[in-house]
């Protein structure tokens, strides 16, 4: 199958995307790396009649610190959480898990922004901008504003984007050094979308884990915190006995819904063995 026709218009600034967007209504479509969108077009998923090309709009490329945060534009490609020394240093989470995006060649195209954006619920980077608390910056026709990542995903593919408003930069908080973080995934073949998957950033004190947030991804319709399992964490030595409290609690954050692939109870047994295998990982770090 191939695409239905579509015009195309590259916009040079934030503004003018809007303005292309705005001007085209329901009909138009920004295009970043293409690597969901142009599948998603040939399989007439999806039949826009503009795409608008953001791939030259400066203003969306670029790491940067800013104050207590990395500020990451939308355009940063998944490759580069491989590269960047600031990724490396101050968002940690994101080079962890970047590896696990699919392919190397997908990785050269696709961006954080179009991922987060996008949101499906099975892919790692949406979920880990929820496990570091980052806020989304968005541009829209009325103007800037700024959301959490705890409000950002709404349900399947349903973010706080309204319809023509872009997504510009994501900004974490700044690795610390009394902080670990720890990743890993369940996949049927490496590059495949998970199965399950888990990432987390802890805050210890001493030994203690003062503060501490998961985020699971492909265990339902968005990236999920597993807020009573943190608060089965907090203020507690990460052991063996404490691993499998949270192993238990999890039982409390996560509600798989069958599905032909991976049955209900399969998903929340894969879910405990890999946050037992992550928390473990994370002990080790700390
Ligand atoms: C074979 C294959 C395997 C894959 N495996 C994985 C995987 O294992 N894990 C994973 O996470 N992903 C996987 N992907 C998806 C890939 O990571 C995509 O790159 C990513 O999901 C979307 O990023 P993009 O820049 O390509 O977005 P695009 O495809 O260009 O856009 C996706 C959607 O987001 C919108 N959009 C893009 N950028 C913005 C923006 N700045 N503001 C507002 N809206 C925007 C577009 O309008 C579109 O609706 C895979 C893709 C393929 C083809």
């Amino acid at each position: 199958m191939k695409a239905r026709a579509f015009s195309y218009f590259r916009a040079r600034t934030i503004d003018e995307a809007l303005a292309a967007h705005a001007g085209a209504g329901d009909e138009a479509r920004f295009i970043a790396g293409g690597q969901s969108l142009v599948p998603a077009l040939a399989l007439r998923l999806q039949a826009p009649t503009i795409l608008i090309d953001i791939n030259h709009v400066d203003e969306l490329r670029g790491i940067r610190r800013e104050g207590d945060r990395l500020r990451i534009g939308a355009l940063t490609r998944h490759r580069e959480m491989l590269t960047e020394p600031l990724i490396a240093e101050f968002a940690p989470l994101l080079r962890a898990a970047a590896p696990f995006v699919a392919h190397p060649a997908i990785r050269n195209r696709g961006t954080l922004g179009g991922s987060v954006a996008l949101a499906d619920p099975a892919s790692e980077f949406p979920a880990m901008v929820l496990a570091l608390d980052a806020e989304i910056e968005i541009a829209g026709p009325s103007g800037r504003r700024i959301v959490k990542a705890d409000e950002f995903f709404i349900d399947l593919f349903e973010t706080a984007l309204a319809p023509g408003e872009l997504l510009v930069a994501i900004r974490v908080p700044l690795f610390r050094s009394n902080q670990r973080i720890a990743f890993d995934e369940l996949a049927r073949r490496r590059g495949d979308y998970a199965l399950v998957g888990c990432g987390m950033i802890a805050t210890f004190d001493q030994h203690r884990i003062a503060d501490i947030r998961i985020a699971l991804f492909s265990v339902g319709n968005l990236p999920m915190r597993a807020i009573s399992t943190e608060a089965a964490l907090v203020g507690s030595r990460l052991d063996a006995e404490r691993i499998a409290a949270a192993q238990t609690a999890l039982g409390q954050d996560l509600a798989p819904a069958e599905s032909d692939d991976v049955p209900a109870a399969m998903r929340m047994h894969l879910a405990r063995v890999l946050l037992g295998r992550v928390l473990g990982r994370l002990g080790e770090a700390a």
